[in-house]
């Protein structure tokens, strides 16, 4: 226990580790030549922030799993909008190690109930191995299809491939494969958390790979499709939209413009994220600020 437990924490920190190394050294390069950031350095911040909150997604997804607390939030969305989106959130990555990404599909029209968190942790922990695992000059493919209820995700990349007696065990919590150097760094907590959210989902995860010439993982989540008829029933707002990356500032924009007599109460204890978003919302809301959940109630209530 002792072993693993500082093995695993050797892992996590180093994974921790490069991307803030990463997101450090540009910031610290502009303050020390008193110039701004470049679109370069702006792109390699963007991708490492992105790489510590999917890796703190998925300490937080083991943790809830451990403890059995994680629930299925189903919502009502377009599973194959969805891994449009996160596939095209590879594409500079994909070009920056120099392999050739493709993302494949024949239907973007299925409107189901499914978890769009397990869809999302399952389809990034999948591309980041295939894009790991795989050389310069290599090629990653996703395709994606959804058939009697069944969305199939299948996800092949020309790497290192895995050996036929390591293919069950990548799936255990913490196991990665023997020979590993420091350009594959991992903690071995992805394909775990994604085997056991998919099954928490009542669908199925399998590998087939071939040492030295490359993997194809399938992933097969049952859906519970909505129909064109009913799909018109239900209320506009629960459709899945393109809110996250596509506008600019981060926050939704409102087309009417005219904010200021609408209140925003900012319940944040840290003090810079605090004084951020108090920044960024301040020039079109009413702002109200709070430290804890306490005061943000009391002054909720009495606002
Ligand atoms: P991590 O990638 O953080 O080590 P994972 O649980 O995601 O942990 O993967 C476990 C192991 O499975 C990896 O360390 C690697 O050895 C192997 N693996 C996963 N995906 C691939 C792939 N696409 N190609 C080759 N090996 C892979």
């Amino acid at each position: 226990m002792d072993l693993l437990k500082s093995r695993l924490f050797a892992n996590i920190t180093h994974e921790f580790k490069t991307p803030l190394t990463l997101i450090k050294t540009p910031l610290e390069d502009a303050i020390r030549r008193r110039e701004p950031l470049n679109n370069q350095d702006f792109s390699i911040i963007y991708k490492n922030t992105d790489r510590l909150d999917n890796l703190i997604n998925n300490l937080l997804s083991l943790s809830k799993l451990e403890s059995s607390t994680l629930k299925l939030k189903v919502k009502r969305g377009n599973p194959i909008l969805q891994i449009s989106e996160l596939c095209s959130q590879f594409k500079s990555y994909a070009q920056s190690k120099r392999v050739t990404f493709n993302f494949k599909t024949t239907d973007y029209r299925s409107i189901a109930r499914y978890d769009h968190e397990v869809l999302a942790t399952c389809v990034n922990n999948l591309l980041s191995n295939a894009m790991k695992f795989t050389d310069e000059g290599g090629s990653v493919e996703l395709k994606a299809g959804v058939e009697e209820s069944w969305l199939n995700v299948e996800v092949s990349d020309s790497g290192m491939g895995i050996a036929p007696e390591e293919q069950e065990k990548i799936f255990d919590r913490f196991y990665q494969v023997a020979e590993k150097d420091e350009s594959h760094p991992g903690s071995g907590i992805g394909l775990s958390m994604v085997k056991e959210l998919v099954q928490l989902h009542e669908g199925t995860i399998t590998v087939k790979s071939v040492l030295g010439k490359g993997s194809t993982f399938l992933l097969a989540i049952p859906l519970d499709e909505i129909t064109e008829a009913s799909a018109k029933q239900m209320p506009e707002k629960t459709i899945f939209s393109k809110t996250s990356l596509g506008d600019r500032n981060g926050y939704i924009e409102n087309p009417t413009g005219h904010q200021k007599n609408r209140n925003i109460l900012i319940v944040e204890d840290n003090e810079d994220l605090l004084q951020f978003l108090t920044r960024k919302l301040e020039h079109r809301y009413q702002i109200k600020t709070a430290k804890n959940g306490k005061r943000g109630c009391n002054m909720a209530l009495k606002w």
